[in-house]
């Protein structure tokens, strides 16, 4: 296996770090070198922010009409499905979840950049023409100016799509700050934009670590708005580095979300989507379900059955197609993870699966965790309350509608929750109380690129995806204008 050598991508070319120095990824599955990137600085950081800048001073991009950057999105999605074999697999590599499921984010990343680019060609203002005979009001949007990208690792391709083709589509260059993990596929598309004829400045990448590039990213002078995904703790950092000088910021965060199941739900299609909710990209998911709450009546036969089928769940290495659970991304989170199982253990809920690192069939060199059930899990505990970010579902029961709202809404997050019913004036009333921005009913982590996507409390705020995703890169502007003669204010100041 060839190791992958990147450099940073600033201004339409691969560009060396300035300090020279550089960061390795290995496999999280099996220990092999992978890529090696370039360990940006601060240096690095301010040259990709002068090209994009001057690309917008320039107006070269944010003049360009909205129909031919629909053109030019268009151009980039169809070459992210020409490169899609090459983009999954180091999608899977660098992050280790199994390529079945990188496959489906690389074409889902496509279909938000053609999304983006429906959007391109109808950025629209407002005109209030009744305001008087001699008066005009209009309402226009403007690109923002220079946006900083930073992303996560568990989703690298994703995370970046919510953001990337809206930012282009409302006319913003960008610097994008991947993770230091999983940089490989930000700069094969930054490439991809090259060769799909954006134009040089408009998509730079800087690798490297958040503390230096993100940093100076998030401090950077001529930085119009930062929009970022990760941590609820970093993003608080960023929220308060940025308020130096009032940098616009969305923040798409943590999240802690629970799968309501009631008693009248479809419970084979709960049982499904509640396990799928959870292993999905081995739990490290920013709306991993998991928190099951199940209705009383029907939960112990409900957990029985979530058990047999969480035992067929193949956990395997990345590459292999059968597999639907990969390798957690490094030994610290895996020990995080595996703490976390301690710490549930000793607080008093049962682990009735999983729980252990697995080292069998060849997964002795990386980084797994099987599907992982606690039942008994109080609020208090900490599995209920705190992030875990691994294949990891805890039980809990209640007896009312009321009660059910309760639990799903004692968390400080609020990204996203399930619930399952087959009435309807349930499934309604209960989504309109849960305190989350996305809510999925009688399915889970199903979504279309017009519904906005983001947190209600420390999930974050912002919007990504829908018209709401286009608007964040954008500033609004109010123009009133006076037709005829102007009656005047200070008519005894005439001379
Ligand atoms: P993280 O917060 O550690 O890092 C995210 C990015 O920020 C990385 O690129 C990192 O290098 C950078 N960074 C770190 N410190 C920084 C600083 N001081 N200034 C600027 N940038 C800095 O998150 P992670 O561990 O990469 O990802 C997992 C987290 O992301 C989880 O909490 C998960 O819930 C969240 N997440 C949220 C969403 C969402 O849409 N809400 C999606 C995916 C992941």
């Amino acid at each position: 296996m060839s190791v992958r050598q990147y450099e940073h991508w600033i201004n339409g070319a691969a560009r060396a770090p300035i300090a020279g120095q550089r960061v390795e990824r290995h496999s999280p599955a099996h220990g092999a070198l992978l890529a090696s990137f370039a360990a940006g600085t601060a240096a690095d950081v301010d040259v990709a922010v002068a090209a994009a800048k001057s690309l917008h001073d320039s107006a070269a991009w944010s003049s360009v009409p909205g129909s031919e950057r629909a053109k030019l999105l268009g151009k980039l999605a169809d070459l992210i499905e020409r490169d899609a074999e090459h983009l999954a697999l180091i999608e899977a590599e660098e992050v280790g979840k199994p390529i079945t499921y990188a496959r489906g984010e690389v074409l889902w990343s496509a279909e938000l950049t053609r999304y983006a680019a429906s959007l391109a060609w109808n950025i629209q203002g407002e005109a209030y023409s009744h305001l008087g005979e001699d008066k005009l009001g209009l309402v226009t949007h403007e690109a923002r100016g220079v946006v900083g990208l930073i992303v996560p690792w568990n989703f690298p391709l994703v995370c970046l799509f919510q953001k990337l083709p809206y930012a282009l589509a409302a006319g913003c260059p960008v610097v994008i700050k991947p993770s230091e993990l999983t940089s490989g596929t930000a700069l094969e598309i930054a490439r991809l934009a090259t060769e799909a004829g954006f134009p040089a400045g408009l998509v730079n990448v800087v690798t490297g670590t958040g503390a230096e590039v993100g940093e100076r990213l998030t401090r950077h002078p001529d930085v119009a708005m930062v929009s970022f995904t990760g941590s609820t703790r970093v993003g608080k950092q960023i929220a308060a580095t940025a308020a130096a000088d009032l940098t616009r910021v969305a923040l798409e965060l943590g999240g802690k979300a629970a799968n309501v199941v009631f008693a009248d739900a479809d419970l084979d299609a709960a049982l499904d989507g509640v396990l799928f909710g959870v292993i999905l990209n081995q739990g490290e998911e920013c709306v991993a379900g998991t928190r099951l709450l199940i209705e009383e009546s029907v939960a112990d036969d409900f957990v029985e059955k979530l058990v047999e089928r969480a035992r067929r769940v193949v956990v395997g290495l990345p590459l292999q197609a059968e597999t639907q659970i990969g390798a957690l991304i490094h030994a610290q989170h895996l020990e995080s993870v595996l703490n976390y199982i301690e710490i549930g253990k000793q607080e008093g809920a049962r682990l009735v699966l999983g729980g252990e690192r697995l080292t069998g069939n060849g997964l002795e060199n990386g980084y797994f965790v099987g599907p992982t059930l606690f039942t008994g899990v109080k609020p208090e505990h900490r599995i209920f309350r705190e992030e875990i970010f691994g294949p990891v579902l805890t039980v809990t029961t209640f007896k009312t509608v009321e009660e059910a709202v309760a639990l799903a809404n004692d968390t400080d997050y609020g990204l996203g929750n399930g619930l399952w019913t087959k009435d309807v004036d349930k499934a309604i009333r209960v989504s309109q109380k849960l305190q989350s921005g996305t809510v999925f009913v009688n399915t889970y982590l199903e979504t279309s690129p017009q519904l906005p996507f983001g947190g209600f409390k420390q999930s974050g705020y912002g919007r990504e995806n829908g018209v709401d995703g286009l608007r964040e890169f954008m500033e609004t502007k109010s123009t009133f204008i006076k037709l005829g003669a102007r009656t005047p204010v200070l008519p005894n100041t005439l001379g």
